[in-house]
């Protein structure tokens, strides 16, 4: 292992990886349950969690354990044939789910990209509507970095440099019911949409909006597709955001939480539209890897056995009334948003400097982050307990304090 210093890293990582990414300067080398430790063995109260992945924080016994175990076993075989991690995990999948049937992939992008092929696939060659090529999506929406998924991606930032996009996308302002049935048309095939935006600024769109998509989705006879790759396996309170509205969709999608830090993602949809796939129309090469589909049954297992669900729901209300306690507390913040540990609180850019709160936060030894153009981001691990959170509030203060 290398002994260079977290300063000479952070000097070698900038000249030999590509310049897309802006890390701060900080070496990560190990964690424990919501902490995590720096090559100087500096300790950060983890409200990142890796972007909302690490769904039972760092190290997590039964995660760890599940991981040697099958890498002892098993790591690879290809979809050339069956493993039983993957078969398990598509069963439980289903059970806590509408799905009947899953595909896996390597991330949420992927997945996303499964969900628009498989749509466009069910509505031209099942269905036998060569016209329906068309998605509708949101504006400040996220779906990831594959060029369908930026087109999905109702952001502009992201388009930039990168023309032309996939063809076929409009988007609409979020949590528009009208402006979404004004966009929908006979060359519709699928509604893409987050039950919650998450790197648009963790948006909880207005009571009946999704339950209104539903509606339009039949009536028009097109696919609804949830992108819960943020939201999912528990973040919110339930295993699926889509589950506190009662509305399910034709297609799911995953990734993040559902690895618990390994790389997983899953397309999820109903039996009628699964039909959509037939063998050897789209395939990854490690998807449903034995060694991922044993994590991720492990952190379901974990959710599960550690009522981690109920935590989430819990320790996300507590934490959005201390989060209120600042709103009330300094000019410039807004609102606190969000459900059960996925919580961002509105922030006035003018007045407030979100980077210089995120910058000073991890100086304090807390980490969060940003989202949209307004919000800073609080996900931390499902398995924290309110000591937790009431460290990330005061120090979450006296950033606010040092910055304001
Ligand atoms: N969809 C949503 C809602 C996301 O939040 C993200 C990532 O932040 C993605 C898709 C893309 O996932 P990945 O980075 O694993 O490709």
């Amino acid at each position: 292992m290398s002994t260079l210093s977290q300063v000479e890293l952070a000097a070698l990582a900038e000249s030999v990886l590509t310049p897309n990414y802006k890390p701060a300067p900080v070496v990560f080398e190990r964690g424990n349950g919501v902490w995590l430790y720096d090559v100087n063995g500096k300790r950060y109260l983890d409200f990142a969690a890796g972007i909302a992945v690490c769904a039972l924080g760092h190290g997590h016994p039964a995660l760890t354990k599940a991981i040697s175990q099958q890498a002892e076993s098993l790591l690879h075989v290809s979809n050339l044939y069956l493993n039983k991690p993957a078969i398990e995990l598509a069963q439980r999948l289903t059970e806590i789910s509408f799905a009947d049937r899953v595909y896996f992939s390597n991330s949420g992008a992927e997945s996303n990209e499964a969900a628009l092929k498989l749509a466009r696939r069910y509505l031209q060659v099942v269905r036998g509507e060569g016209n329906r090529s068309e998605f509708v999506s949101t504006t400040k929406s996220f779906h990831g970095r594959t060029w369908a998924a930026i087109s999905a991606t109702g952001q502009p930032k992201y388009h930039k440099g990168f023309g032309p996009l996939v063809p076929g996308f409009t988007h609409v302002p979020y949590s528009d019911l009208e402006a979404m049935k004004a966009a929908v048309g006979p060359n519709t095939c699928a509604i893409i949409v987050e039950p919650i935006q998450g790197e648009g600024g963790v948006v909880v769109p207005d009571e009946g909006y999704l339950l209104g998509l539903r509606q339009l989705c039949d009536d028009e006879g097109i696919l609804l597709i949830f992108d819960e790759v943020q939201t999912g396996i528990a973040r919110t309170g339930h295993w699926f955001a889509y589950q506190h509205s009662g509305v399910c969709p034709d297609i799911i999608t995953l990734a993040k939480g559902l690895g618990g830090g390994v790389p997983i993602g899953a397309m999820m949809c109903s039996e009628t539209v699964a039909h959509g796939f037939q063998p050897g129309v789209h395939a990854t090469t490690y998807g449903g890897n034995p060694l991922v589909c044993r994590a991720a049954l492990a952190v379901l297992d974990t959710i599960e056995a550690d009522g981690l669900l109920s935590n989430s729901a819990e320790q996300g209300d507590y934490l959005a009334a201390g989060l209120q306690d600042l709103v009330d507390d300094f000019d410039g913040l807004l609102s606190v948003r969000g459900r059960g540990l996925m919580r961002g609180i509105g922030v006035d850019p003018a007045i407030i400097d979100r980077a210089a709160i995120v910058s000073a936060a991890r100086d304090m030894g807390l980490l969060l982050t940003t989202a949209g153009a307004d919000a800073l981001r609080l996900v931390p691990p499902l398995i924290l307990g309110s000591s937790h959170v009431d460290e990330a509030v005061s120090l979450l203060r006296q950033a606010l304090e040092e910055v304001c």
